[in-house]
């Protein structure tokens, strides 16, 4: 096996512990990997050993990768791309291009730019509204406030199909105020039935902290380094406002 192999059965393992714990079916819950800096290469053996969907969080590392190994726009049997980071508006375009979900919709500006590239080419894109549990990574995510108010006006548009809410939990190494933003997503799942009258997924999870997020309800784990391994880089480059707590 190689090791990103080993990684993914660890993964796995530990999914279905949690889902045990919380008296839950393993298969309710999706693995995400995600794969920023990462190069194509790597994502290949992850391919190898089952992976069908990549998180990535910036649309321009994305789309190189796409470039590389193909999308499922275009082939069934390429990767689904999912772009879990911040988007400008001004790379919504290129997000449509390749990308078959985006999980950090948090204005309306993005979602009607995102409607006018996807009239364009005439197809829906999956998305998760973005919501800020923490209080404190202020720059990204809607505030729970303004949620409901929020998801029955991304209604008027026809090719945005909402599937649920996303949170990035507080950066503390304090189990209970993570496992706090968790709790409230999950709450505020009731404005998405409300809105949508259907439960929503949620996202929520990441490679410290997905065992609690599924205890807590996650449908959704993103996880990068428990698969792929320590990244290189400094996480404040890709959570810009990154507050640490
Ligand atoms: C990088 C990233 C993750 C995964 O983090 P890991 O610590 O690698 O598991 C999850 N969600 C988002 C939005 C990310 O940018």
């Amino acid at each position: 096996m190689t090791p990103v192999a080993v990684n993914l059965a660890a993964v796995q393992a530990r999914i279905a512990a949690a889902a045990a714990r919380a008296g839950r079916d393993p298969s309710s819950i999706r693995l995400l990997p995600i794969s920023k800096t990462v190069p194509a290469e790597r994502l290949r053996e992850a391919i190898a050993g089952g992976v069908t969907d990549f998180g990535e969080n910036r649309v321009q590392e994305a789309a190189a990768k796409a470039g590389l190994l193909g999308t499922s726009l275009s082939d069934p049997a390429a990767p689904r791309w999912v772009i879990v980071g911040h988007l400008q508006t001004n790379k919504a375009k290129l997000a449509v291009s390749f990308a078959d979900e985006f999980q950090a919709l948090d204005s309306l500006r993005l979602a009607a730019a995102l409607d006018r590239a996807l009239a364009a080419t005439g197809r829906s894109l999956r998305v998760f509204v973005q919501v800020n549990t923490s209080g404190e990574n202020t720059k990204f995510g809607l505030e729970p406030a303004t949620l409901a108010p929020f998801l029955k006006e991304l209604r008027a548009f026809d090719t945005l199909q909402p599937v649920g809410l996303m949170t990035l939990a507080a950066f503390t190494p304090d189990p209970e105020r993570v496992r706090a933003c968790f709790r409230l997503l999950r709450a505020l799942g009731a404005d998405f039935a409300d809105a949508y009258s259907r439960p929503p997924e949620l996202s929520m999870g990441m490679s410290g902290d997905f065992d609690a997020a599924i205890e807590e309800g996650a449908t959704v784990v993103r996880v990068g380094q428990a698969i792929f391994g320590a990244r290189p880089t400094n996480d404040a480059a890709y959570w810009p406002g990154l507050v640490p707590g």
